[in-house]
């Protein structure tokens, strides 16, 4: 008998390699911003009193929360603040995934969703996107313990809502459940389930900071949902970390939301980016999916995508692609600034006319 017969053992979520400090490389493997966060996020840093610093945070995240229910037309109340959405989605999985029966979600979607259900032991079944990588509504109607929609989903880009009705119909099917949709990317002209929220109370909206808002070094992630979620949300958090938001997250965060103007144009240049970064790859044999998000996902028929991948890692332009079945032929390209995106296409000429 050995202590390490009780450890509670999982294999953890990969994320996308970070270079060293001082190391120029082009990044575009984790979906960050490509622009700097609003400057009145520098203005606000500049106020901090690092002297506040001894104090405690807002257990409630009260003052961000206040601005966010006040951004989109909700109540405090309606409102959960955590690390990321990545804490916001873990917290949420061990809050509402407590049934027997599996929570249920697309085979190829966010790969942190079967790393929480490994590690709370939810037990979970993977549902096989259509091929073209859509959800297929009917295989969401059946007993299940819980739903995770990433709309627009990751690493595809595709987003459910051309059908209006495809997340109502699923939530509405499900009142024994909660539905999670993850819009970690909505921003980047995806349609939000958020409306949704006032209509049933089984549907969790959960956002981020990290990608339209240029914060993913900041750690800011919020849910949206009907009261009653948001406090069995609040329990569990108590239960495990009552301080998790910081006191310059909360005070950057207040800032961001003040700064609609540059919010909207930082991203409106993203799509645009986005837009000729497709065209130049599809002009090039790459078949790429309909992004909705700041990344494009593109499969290439001139060169293996492992292969690409490693080409352009060796020039100092990091994508992303997974060893895995049905995804193997395919790149997750972030959207940098248009300079990094011409360097990316060159290179990829580079490339593929050895
Ligand atoms: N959801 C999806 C679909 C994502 O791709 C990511 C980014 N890795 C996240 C959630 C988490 O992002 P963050 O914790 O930075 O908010």
């Amino acid at each position: 008998m050995s202590w390490e017969d009780n450890v509670r053992r999982v294999i953890p979520y990969v994320p996308g390699e970070q270079p060293k400090d001082g190391e120029k490389i082009i990044k575009l493997n984790t979906n960050e911003m490509p622009y700097p966060p609003s400057p009145k996020v520098a203005e606000a840093l500049k106020l901090l009193a690092p002297a506040s610093l001894r104090l405690y945070p807002a257990a409630d995240v009260g003052p961000l929360r206040d601005a966010l229910a006040k951004y989109y037309g909700f109540e405090s109340d309606e409102v959960f603040v955590g690390v990321g959405s990545d804490d916001v989605l873990a917290t949420a999985f061990l809050t509402f995934f407590y049934s027997d029966k599996p929570v249920i979600f697309p085979d190829i979607t966010y790969s942190f969703y079967d790393v929480w259900a490994e590690v709370y032991r939810i037990p979970y079944e993977t549902k096989p996107l259509d091929e073209n990588f859509h959800m297929v509504k009917a295989d969401y109607m059946c007993p299940n313990g819980g739903i995770v929609i990433a709309n627009p989903n990751a690493p595809t880009g595709v987003s459910e809502m051309e059908d209006v009705a495809f997340i109502e119909d699923i939530v509405a099917a499900n009142p024994g459940s909660v539905v999670i949709a993850d819009e970690a990317y909505v921003d980047f002209g995806g349609v939000s389930a958020l409306p949704l929220t006032k209509k049933y109370d089984n549907l969790l909206v959960v956002r981020t900071f990290s990608k339209s808002r240029a914060f993913a070094g900041m750690r800011i992630g919020y849910a949206i949902g009907n009261r009653k979620l948001i406090k069995y949300l609040n329990d569990v958090k108590y239960s495990v970390n009552s301080y998790t938001m910081n006191r310059t997250a909360i005070e950057l965060g207040v800032a961001s939301l003040s700064d609609e103007e540059y919010f909207r144009e930082t991203v409106e240049k993203v799509i645009a980016t986005r837009s000729w970064t497709a065209d130049q790859l599809k002009r090039r044999g790459f078949t790429v999916t309909d992004s909705k998000t700041n990344f494009v996902f593109a499969s290439p028929d001139k060169i293996a995508a492992g292969d690409l991948f490693r080409e352009l890692k060796k020039r100092g332009i990091y994508v992303r692609w997974w060893d895995k079945d049905r995804i193997r032929d395919w790149l997750r390209i972030s959207i940098g600034t248009d300079e990094e995106m011409q360097t990316l296409i060159s290179a990829i000429d580079e490339i593929t006319q050895v």
